[in-house]
């Protein structure tokens, strides 16, 4: 008989029958002030609107902290002293000492990585194993690898002279809150541009906390801008005159918004955003490693990813076999605590992320897709959500066709490359992909006919600061990460 741990309210069992005894990352070294101001020229500053929001721990529903919003007036005021800190100091300061300080938020970050790993999944509800191995240790490596850069730009661009923009207005969201921070922050620092930064509403607290890094490494007053709030804070940065870029990642919705409001002004922009990825399986493949692969693609943070493989493809010759191991592994994962070290699957990010997932579940059932849930427990408090998996589904039901963000994957079969290919391809997105097989010739075709920013083979999930990221048709406009990622940020002289 499984025992409930009473203790953090979750059964961390195994299906071969035993149980892992609870592993909680210690939470004692964490300093989280009780409210957070909004940081402009250098200090945190009460917001003109007098306004705060709480932002909570998904798991638990405890206020974590009380955040400022800001209003038109605060990003005015965030814009004015970027636009100073950008004509005075940063774009006149030799390149190779811009380089100095972005070094020095890497070394910082890294020193402070163990804080940033734990508020982050305090704040967002992501395993620590993720935000511990995979967030905090890709941010600092964007901050290393762009601080790189910074004196090296006129080889960016060969035969070219390069100069900055100017001032960057840049909006991210909230499924990889600090790695989405230092995407954006990094290179706008490295190629001599200054910035206004706001973070999603429900996992503000690791860029307050990237506040304090920048302080603490000296930048110059205003070179970085972290103004807090919702939509509306995001818009006011959009709509600023004042603003040279907008770097945006989020939804193909909120996305369209901000092209429609960009279009025919001289302001450039970046436009990272949704995606409905096709992990393909093909009966060569090395199983075992596959369904392991689908298992990353798919559950890694909740499924809280832009590029998650949420549409699945298996050769019809191998779909009973990879359909049955997949669902074994399932059970084996396991739900609940982001701070317990042994947790797969932390708290979806809000109540109505899960709302909006819990939709798609329902009309994946009444689709007449076959529903296939893990049958671990939850804890009774915070936002949480079972592996779960549809087969029976078609290329026209919409938990195949539409960006559900969370735990939820649609598998389907196929028989020919030519026909997964035309399957992968027939979707409104094109960020991500993945191919599963033994023989090079496939991922070849695979890989350069399917219509996706970037396309993993025998592998998933995987990123490096060197490496382009961004996609097709409504997945976006524009590359960020490695030598691509400067671009957006220069205009040729
Ligand atoms: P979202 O609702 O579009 O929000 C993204 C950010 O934009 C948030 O900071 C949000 O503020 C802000 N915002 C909302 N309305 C705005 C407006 N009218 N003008 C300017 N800013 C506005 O997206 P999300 O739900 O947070 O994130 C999930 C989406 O992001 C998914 O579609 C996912 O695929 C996409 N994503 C894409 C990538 C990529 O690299 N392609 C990476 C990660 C995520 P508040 O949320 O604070 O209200
Ligand atoms: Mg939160």
């Amino acid at each position: 008989m499984k025992k409930k741990n009473k203790k953090s309210d979750v059964k961390l069992k195994f299906s071969g029958g035993w149980e892992y005894a609870p592993a909680p990352e210690s939470k004692d070294h964490i300093r989280l002030k009780e409210k957070y101001d909004l940081f402009i020229n250098g200090k945190f500053t009460e917001p003109e609107t007098g306004k705060y929001f709480a932002s909570i721990n998904p798991s638990t529903e405890a206020k974590l902290a009380d955040v400022a919003e800001a209003g038109d007036k605060d990003v005015d005021k965030a814009v004015k002293a970027a636009r100073v800190a950008y004509e005075n100091v940063w774009s006149r300061m030799p390149a190779a000492e811009r380089g100095k300080y972005i070094y020095r938020i890497a070394r910082i970050m890294q020193e402070r990585a163990r804080e940033f790993a734990v508020i982050e999944s305090m704040d967002g509800g992501k395993a620590i194993r993720e935000s511990r191995d995979v967030d905090v240790p890709l941010a600092a490596a964007h901050f290393f690898y762009y601080a790189g850069w910074a004196d090296k730009l006129d080889y960016a661009l060969p035969g070219a002279k390069a100069k900055s923009l100017g001032v960057a207005g840049q909006i991210i969201p909230w499924n990889f809150p600090l790695l989405m921070a230092a995407w954006k922050i990094a290179p706008a620092l490295a190629t001599g541009n200054t910035v206004v930064l706001k973070p999603a509403e429900t996992t503000p607290l690791t860029a307050m906390k990237l506040a304090e890094v920048i302080q603490e490494a000296g930048l110059p007053p205003g070179v970085v801008n972290i103004v807090t709030g919702a939509g509306a804070t995001g818009a006011a940065i959009v709509n600023h005159p004042g603003i040279n870029k907008v770097a945006f990642t989020g939804s193909t919705e909120v996305g369209k918004i901000i092209q429609k409001t960009l279009a025919g002004s001289d302001r450039k922009y970046t436009l990272e955003l949704g995606g409905k990825a096709a992990n393909i399986i093909f009966e060569d493949a090395a199983i075992d490693q596959a369904v392991e692969g689908i298992i990353n693609g798919i559950f890694f943070n909740q499924g809280h990813v832009c590029c998650a493989g949420s549409r699945l493809f298996v050769q019809e010759s191998v779909a009973d076999k990879v359909v049955r191991k997949l669902k074994d592994r399932m059970e084996t994962l396991i739900v609940g605590d982001p701070l317990d070290k042994n947790t797969d699957i932390g708290a979806i990010n809000s109540k109505d992320q899960l709302e909006k997932i819990r939709k798609y579940i329902k009309i994946g059932v009444n689709e007449g897709g076959e529903m296939y849930q893990s049958s671990c427990s939850v804890p009774s408090k915070g936002f949480w959500c079972r592996p779960t998996l549809f087969t029976n589904v078609s290329q026209s039901s919409r938990v195949v066709q539409e960006e559900i963000f969370g735990p939820v994957l649609a598998v389907q079969t196929f028989r020919t490359v030519e026909e997964v290919i035309e399957k992968a391809n027939n979707i409104p997105y094109g960020l991500s992909g993945g191919v599963w097989t033994d023989k090079g010739s496939k991922i070849f075709k695979v890989t350069s006919q399917i219509r996706a920013g970037v396309i993993w083979a025998n592998t998933y999930n995987k990123f490096d600061p060197t490496s382009p990221f961004g996609g097709y048709k409504e997945s976006g406009v524009g590359r960020e990460g490695g030598l691509h990622g400067l671009i957006p940020y220069l205009q040729t002289v």
